[in-house]
């Protein structure tokens, strides 16, 4: 008999480090599954079609919600439509990895009514300063976009106390103790 997996929703506001945290924390620990999400948006330079996203159409999202094949989904930073693909979730649950869900606040908003037992994790900058400094430093978002994210971040950041935990990413090598910490303080048995 195989133990179900459990899932973490990690979230957190945008440029944040949790994609660099994320990679750390998967490369580190074999019992885990990253749920790859659907976006309708394009592809950044070097991202990679069912590694980064599963970039889809316009068409094709719609016809994931209407076939219930979402386990949520959420229109981000007012454009973009993000999802999590429900099926791949469930079978990787049910080969007794324990998942990782990245995720919005409106999705993991959605991820505490549909899966009560996902443990919540808030990943968070040490200040909001830095948070500005990560986002232009990056550089891979035009002005407008850059205050929108920023906009959505400043909501984010004010809802950090709905969730179980919060990391703070002053190093990507404290955030990633912490959140293996985590990740292995709930799965123990
Ligand atoms: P980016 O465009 O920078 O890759 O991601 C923007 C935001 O979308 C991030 O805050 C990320 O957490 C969120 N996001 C990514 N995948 C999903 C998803 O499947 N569902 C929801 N609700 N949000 C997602």
């Amino acid at each position: 008999m195989i133990t179900p997996g459990k899932a973490f929703v990690v979230c957190g506001p945008t440029a944040v480090g949790k994609g660099t945290v994320l990679k750390e924390v998967l490369a580190r620990d074999p019992h885990l599954w990253y749920s790859v999400s659907a976006t309708t948006r394009s592809p950044r330079p070097g991202e990679v079609d069912g590694v980064h996203y599963f970039f889809v159409s316009q068409a094709k999202f719609d016809e994931l919600v209407a076939q219930n094949g979402m386990l949520e989904w959420a229109v981000v930073h007012k454009v973009h439509r993000y999802g999590t693909p429900r099926k791949p979730v469930e079978d990787a649950m049910a080969q007794g990895y324990n998942v990782i869900l990245e995720l919005d606040l409106d999705g993991a908003r959605q991820v505490r009514e549909a899966m009560p037992d996902a443990r919540q994790i808030f990943i968070a900058p040490p200040s909001w300063d830095e948070l500005q400094e990560r986002l232009r430093g990056r550089g891979t978002e035009d002005e407008e976009e850059q205050q929108r994210r920023l906009t959505t971040a400043r909501t984010e950041l004010a809802a950090q106390d709905e969730f179980d935990d919060v990391v703070i990413n002053d190093t990507v090598a404290n955030a990633t103790t912490a959140l293996l910490n985590i990740i292995h303080s709930s799965t123990v048995e």
